[in-house]
Formats: structure tokens, C-alpha cells, sequence
């Protein structure tokens, strides 16, 4: 069964409010294993309204409109419903009730345009108003189905788990095609899009369209790039290991191609990752920052529980505070050798297992001659000393908050490799 979303209103076609519903809609179809494969806006007007519900019908099997059941002229959804049902509009007594007794119990008298609201498409059941004045409606058109409710978030989401779903999932279970889909995020870091993309070309060439499995790559700007891949199976045991089944074969690509560039799975950010990692080896950190002044202790403290496993950092940002607190020995600071030396002075200096640092160049301007987007980050990890050197692009923001996340990931690669 495929459902389509028709969301009605002129100020989401202007920009002036965002489609929040659509967005929470998909998420729930998907949530439940039901295909949704177009989305639509359309304005509040009579025959775009018509034309938008035709044409849903047409490719998809149950339509959610939602929005225009308001007591207002650009409400218009219930006449339009109409025209496509072939039907007239029929004034319930019962509606018109409710929503007096609404108005009564705050004290109000009902206003007259609130009538247009009990009036229901001849053949059309109502979805009882809990929250707003307007019912939602429950339209058959042929074997197919129109839901229609309220724009109101609060009004629409409780019409959708308590009327829309259940009978969604009662029509599925009719058809004998229920299904369970789930999905799982590889998070990636240094990798570009196209790179991805051509790694796991023979996965998307293999996966048939409409499928069960489906890949998509999300930028996600400095985080790096997520793989996200849904399966959709026949029950939630079928799905899992249809999942596990593709996640195997799309990991194994990316490892051969591009190396360890996978750092976690769904919501983990590079911090929780790295937090694991330490608890895990039962080590603490400390960081020495000079460009990035701070910004990967914040991120390092961001991670709930951090005091268990680091310890501090300095922001050595002058160069005699690299020489005279670090030890760093006099010469030139953006340089791997000073990003090794802040990186075992700080471990010394706070008393931790592990010593991280970044030096480098920010721009605009260069530094000892050379470029912004120079970055040295060192490591200090048990015996082992290393260096990390980088080109970031970007301005002056992005290349402190790249040398941030790029810092972490070498301390993630660098605490996997060593026991
Ligand atoms: P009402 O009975 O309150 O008039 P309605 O069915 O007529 O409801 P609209 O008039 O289309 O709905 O929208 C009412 C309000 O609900 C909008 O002003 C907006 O704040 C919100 N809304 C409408 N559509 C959406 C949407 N797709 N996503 C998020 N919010 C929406
Ligand atoms: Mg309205």
C-alpha cells in the first residue's frame, strides 16, 4: 500500500511556516512500514486542490490531507473533497452539537462560520475532534481513501495515532501486505560524497528500484557524510537481517576503499565514539588547542559522564605558552614537532593517559609562511608519539571547527590500533 501526503495551505507554498506535518507523517508511515513515495503542497485553492487530490489518487492507494478544515474562506478542503468524491456536502446536526457545546463549556457562543465545519462529504465518516473545533474525515473514493485533518500539528497528530494509523494498518493487514521497515546510519568521517558513491556503486546498481533495500548518502556538513540503509521486511526479523545482510556487504566496500572512515552508527557523534573508546581502554585524555582555542574540549564535555575519562585542556594559543607551559621546544609552532611536543606536555603537565593537540594555521592570513588551513594535530598515546598533518579548506570558522572534528577521529583511529 502506498500513501501519499497532500499538505494544504498557501503559507507553506510562500515559506512562511515549514511543513512540519509532512515531515512528521513520513516519519510515522515509514516507522510503521508503510511506503509513502510523494509528498505534496499544494495552496488554498479550489481546482489546485482538486488537481492535487486526483492526481494522488491516481499513483497512491490512501491519501493524508492535511490542513484547510478551519472555519475560515480559505478553508476549503471539505468542498474539494466533495467534488472529488463526486458527492455533496451534507450539514451534520450531531457536528454542529459538539462544536457549540465546545464554544458553550469556554464561556463563548459559537460563531456561524464554525457551521461550515460540521459539514461532512455525503459517504464520509468523521475522525471526533479531542483537540480543535474541526472533525477529521475519513473519505472513500472507490477502494482507495482520503484522510483528511486539521493543519494544526496538535490536532493533527492525535487524529493520526488514533484514527489514521490503526486504519492504515487494518487496510494493509486486509491486503496481507503489512511490513516492517528499519533502517540504520553509518556515520563516516574524510570521505567526499562522490567518493562514497563510488565505493558502493555495485551495491546501488545491485538493490532493484522499489525494493526492500534502499541506500542514500545525507551530508551533514562538518559531521561528515551518513550512509543510511532501510530495509523493509516482512516482519521486524526479516527486515533486521535484511539490514545486517546489506550493512555487511556495504561496510565491507567502504573498508576496502576508503579505509576506517566509518566512526559510528546513527545518532553517535565523534565525541561519543571517542568517549567509548576511552572508557573502554579505561584511559584519560587531556588536549592541547591552539587554533581551535577550546573547541574540542567543548565538544569532549558535550559527552554526559566526560569527568570519567578526561581530564582537561590547555589553550595554548601564544606561542611562549606552547614553550614555557608544554614544553614545546623553541622554533617554529605550526610544525608536526611541535604538535607532538604540546601533545606529551599536556599529558604530563594534566596528569592523563592520553596527550591530543592541534596546531595550525586559521587564516585569513598565513603563518611562517605557510597557508591557512595548515593543521598539525598531535597524539601522545602510551609509547607512541604521531603526527597527523592536514590541509583543511574553508574559512576561518570552518577551519577551526574541521580541525576539531578531524583532531578526534585521529585519536579514534589511533586508540583502535593500540591495545
Ligand atoms: P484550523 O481548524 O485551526 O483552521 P485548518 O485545518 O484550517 O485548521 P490550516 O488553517 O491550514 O488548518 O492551518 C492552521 C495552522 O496550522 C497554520 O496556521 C499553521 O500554523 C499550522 N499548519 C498548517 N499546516 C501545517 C503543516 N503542513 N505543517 C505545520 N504546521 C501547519
Ligand atoms: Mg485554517
Amino acid at each position: 500500500m502506498r500513501v501519499e501526503v497532500v499538505a494544504v495551505g498557501t503559507e507553506l507554498l510562500l515559506g512562511q511556516i515549514p511543513d512540519t506535518n509532512s515531515q512528521w507523517i513520513g516519519e510515522q508511515l515509514a516507522a510503521n512500514g508503510v511506503a509513502s513515495h510523494f509528498h505534496q503542497h499544494v495552496g488554498d485553492n479550489h481546482e489546485r486542490i482538486v488537481l492535487a487530490f486526483r492526481t494522488a489518487l491516481a499513483r497512491s492507494d490512501a491519501v493524508i490531507v492535511c490542513g484547510g478544515l478551519g472555519p475560515t474562506q480559505d478553508d476549503i478542503t471539505r468542498a474539494a473533497l466533495a467534488e472529488v468524491m463526486n458527492v455533496p456536502l451534507e450539514r451534520r446536526d450531531d457536528i454542529v452539537e459538539v462544536i457549540r457545546a465546545m464554544f458553550q463549556s469556554r464561556g463563548r457562543s459559537m460563531p456561524d462560520n464554525n457551521l461550515l465545519q460540521a459539514d461532512v462529504p455525503r459517504g464520509a465518516t468523521i475522525i471526533p475532534q479531542t483537540r480543535g473545533t474541526a472533525p477529521g474525515l475519513i473519505c472513500p473514493v472507490g477502494l482507495k481513501v482520503v484522510y483528511a485533518v486539521p493543519g494544526v500539528p496538535y490536532e493533527m497528530t492525535d487524529m493520526f495515532e488514533r484514527a489514521i494509523l490503526p486504519d492504515l494498518l487494518a487496510r494493509e493487514r486486509a491486503g496481507g501486505t503489512t511490513s516492517v521497515i528499519t533502517s540504520r546510519v553509518l556515520r563516516t568521517w574524510g570521505a567526499s560524497e562522490s567518493a562514497l558513491a563510488e565505493a558502493v556503486s555495485e551495491r546501488f546498481d545491485a538493490l532493484e528500484d522499489g525494493g526492500r533495500v534502499t541506500i542514500a548518502f545525507l551530508a551533514s556538513g562538518i559531521e561528515g557524510i551518513k550512509v543510511r540503509i532501510t530495509a523493509r521486511g516482512d516482519d521486524a526479523e526479516h527486515a533486521s537481517s535484511l539490514l545486517a545482510e546489506e550493512e555487511n556487504k556495504v561496510r565491507t566496500l567502504i573498508d576496502l576503499k576508503l579505509g576506517d572512515i566509518i566512526f559510528g552508527v546513527d545518532d553517535q557523534s565523534m565525541e561519543d565514539v571517542v568517549a567509548n573508546r576511552l572508557l573502554g581502554k579505561n584511559l584519560t585524555l587531556s588536549v592541547a588547542e591552539s587554533l581551535t582555542g577550546g573547541l574540542i574540549a567543548s565538544r569532549l564535555v558535550s559527552v554526559a559522564g566526560a569527568s570519567r575519562w578526561f581530564r582537561g585542556g590547555v589553550v595554548s594559543y601564544a606561542s611562549d605558552v606552547k614553550y614555557d607551559l608544554l614544553g614545546v621546544p623553541e622554533g617554529p609552532v605550526v610544525s608536526a614537532a611541535a604538535a607532538r611536543a604540546m601533545a606529551e606536555g599536556v599529558r604530563r603537565v594534566l596528569g592523563a593517559d592520553v596527550g591530543l593537540s592541534v596546531t595550525g594555521v586559521a587564516g585569513p592570513e598565513e603563518q611562517d609562511a605557510q597557508p591557512a588551513g595548515t593543521v598539525f594535530v598531535g597524539l601522545a598515546v602510551g609509547d607512541e608519539i604521531t603526527d597527523v598533518a592536514l590541509r583543511l579548506p574553508g574559512d576561518r570558522p570552518r577551519v577551526r571547527a574541521y580541525s576539531a572534528i578531524s583532531a578526534l577521529d585521529a585519536l579514534r583511529r589511533v586508540l583502535d590500533r593500540t591495545t
